[in-house]
């Protein structure tokens, strides 16, 4: 209710304000000399909204996504106007927060893409299209295997394989990360304890899970986490969460604190892209950050750019005298494991020991005689095995 009197009291007496619907609000500007005089109403929504709201039990901020169509010659149909300022709103909601898009016939695409994806994956939860893969993470000194990364994948029933890096922002911003995120975590605790009973294991063989930003900012995650692990018997010592750096840069207090809770509870904190979010090295051991992932667009450039070099080289070596733990991600040469030895790196994952797989196929590795306690096949530079280089 306070919003729609604010909404009215941005507009002129002639324009039409409406609901549609939900958190949905309509208005028709009509007559219009310019089309600044859209963008002045927008700004002007956009700053009438920004106050906060009082409320029986404290007060809150709303936000809102505006999308913008015009009709010059007021000749288009009701329908196709409201259905272009919904695109557009579609596409101001994917930019973030408050702010506002004016439809553009290219948005229809875009935003036709996103929503499939979006009810693509509420059937795949449902349908079970969701799965994962294991990377191991290799000791680069003794060669052995130390850990496996859970991977999330979708295999779309009619697409094919839709990769990560496309679905994953899109379940952020719907939220749908907050169930996929449960399951991706109850699945491969399950799978980790499958793991255990069927191999001997070192003490420090463990389990790494991403974690979204977006599900640390859920006001229960700790709990919801602590839960799968006590359903799964899964000892939180043998967990690595992995979060994105950017996670930390935004400087989410909320977001932070959560980490701590989840460390408390004896889960290790893994930054994970670093590199790529720009926070500063000497900050690292103010959060609580247990390994430092660097971020495979540098090891990709190492013995090309001796800049790239020195950053790798700073990393390994601050994150050392911090004692965190270092992994180097995306190792594609031998080259570049003899960059990392020599830098001091520790510990690396990438497809030159090994792409990520299906469980199954991870078992039939390890009984294969990639037993965990046993040293990698050593090779002249002492690392690759020749079982997981197939
Ligand atoms: P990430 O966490 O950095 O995961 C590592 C990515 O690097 C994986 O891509 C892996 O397949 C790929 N990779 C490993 N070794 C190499 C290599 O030698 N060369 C190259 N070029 N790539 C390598 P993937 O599986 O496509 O995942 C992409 C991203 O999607 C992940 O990046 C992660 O940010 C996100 N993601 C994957 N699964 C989940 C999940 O369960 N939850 C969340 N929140 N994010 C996930
Ligand atoms: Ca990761
Ligand atoms: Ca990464």
């Amino acid at each position: 209710v306070q919003i729609a009197i604010r909404l009215q009291e941005c507009l002129r007496d002639e324009d039409t304000i409406a609901r549609l619907g939900g958190d949905e609000f309509t208005v028709l500007l009509q007559d219009l000399r310019s089309m600044d005089t859209v963008l002045d109403v927008t700004n002007r929504i956009v700053l009438a909204l920004a106050q906060p709201i009082q409320l029986d039990h404290g007060e809150t901020v709303a936000m809102a996504s505006i999308g913008i169509a015009y009709s010059e010659k007021g000749l288009e149909p009701a329908e196709s106007l409201l259905r272009d300022a919904d695109t557009a709103m579609y596409a101001a909601k994917a930019r973030g927060k408050s702010g506002y898009a004016i439809f553009d016939p290219a948005m229809n695409a875009e935003v036709v893409e996103r929503m499939q994806l979006e009810v693509g994956m509420r059937q795949a939860l449902e349908g079970n299209q969701f799965s994962l893969e294991y990377q191991p993470i290799v000791d680069l000194s003794s060669g052995d295997i130390t850990g496996i990364e859970a991977l999330l994948r979708w295999e779309h029933p009619e697409r094919g394989r839709i990769t990560p890096d496309k679905f994953i922002p899109v379940a952020e911003d719907s939220g749908l990360i907050i169930p996929i995120g449960a399951w991706v975590l109850r699945e491969s605790c399950l799978r980790f304890r499958e793991l255990r009973e069927q191999f001997t294991l070192d003490d420090n063989f463990h389990l790494s899970v991403n974690v979204s930003g977006r599900q640390l900012q859920r006001p229960n995650i700790v709990d919801q986490i602590r839960t799968i692990l006590e359903e799964t018997h899964m000892d939180p010592a043998s967990l690595k969460l992995e979060v994105t750096e950017s996670v930390l840069v935004r400087d989410e207090v909320a977001a932070v604190e959560k980490l701590h809770q989840l460390k408390a509870l004896g889960i290790k904190i893994a930054i994970d892209d670093f590199g790529t979010g720009y926070s500063s090295l000497s900050t690292l051991n103010s959060y609580p950050v247990d390994v430092v992932k660097i971020d495979r667009t540098f090891i990709g450039r190492m013995g090309q750019d001796e800049e790239v070099d020195a950053i790798v080289g700073a990393i390994v070596l601050l994150s050392r005298v911090m004692h965190l733990e270092v992994t180097a991600e995306g190792i594609e040469t031998r080259q570049q494991v003899q960059y990392l030895q020599a830098f001091g790196c520790t510990s690396a994952q990438g497809f030159y020991f090994c792409r990520p797989m299906p469980f199954d196929k991870l078992c039939k590795k390890f009984s294969e005689g990639m037993n965990l306690s046993v040293k990698l096949e050593a090779e002249a530079t002492g690392i690759l095995n020749p079982m997981l280089a197939a």
